[in-house]
């Protein structure tokens, strides 16, 4: 069953990613198609190069650029949720466009959504206690996993 609304999530968000290029008269190459396939599963927040391995596997002649291109296209269209680290190693969301709270392995970099009830509380904290006009929020919480920890990965 949860199997089932995954892969209708999927399509649904690969569509609107399509939609949304078509409206801006991108051009729709296979290798951008295979892409926002990637990107609509996102599966642990890729790089730009695990998408290009992606790709690459069923387009052997994409090139990286390419692959830069198309997420910088989505990013600004904000179909793309953009992660950026101090040590440049930028991952990509294109499951969840809109921001949300991430759990960061610091070992195996893995990162997970967490579904977080309270950070609606909070957000209304940080309204109530400064003031401000809360246009956009970024929460990290950066730790160990399971696998990390129990020395399976
Ligand atoms: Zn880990
Ligand atoms: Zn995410």
């Amino acid at each position: 069953m949860k199997k089932r609304t995954d892969s209708a999530n999927i399509e649904q968000r690969f569509n609107q990613m399509l939609s949304k290029l078509k409206k801006h008269d991108f051009r729709l190459t296979p290798q951008r198609l295979a892409v926002l396939k990637v990107l609509a599963v996102s599966k642990g927040h890729p790089t730009v190069e695990r998408i290009y391995e992606n790709v690459r596997a069923e387009f052997p002649t994409t090139s990286i650029a390419t692959i830069y291109k198309t997420v910088n296209l989505l990013k600004q269209l904000n179909e793309v949720l953009e992660l950026g680290f101090p040590d440049g190693s930028n991952r990509y969301d294109g499951n969840k466009p809109y921001p949300h709270p991430h759990v960061i392995c610091t070992k195996c970099k893995k990162i997970l959504d967490p579904n977080l009830g309270s950070l609606k509380d909070l957000t209304k904290e940080v309204i109530k206690e400064t003031g401000f006009l809360i246009l956009n929020h970024r929460v990290d919480f950066f730790g160990t996993c399971r696998d990390c920890q129990s020395g399976r990965a």
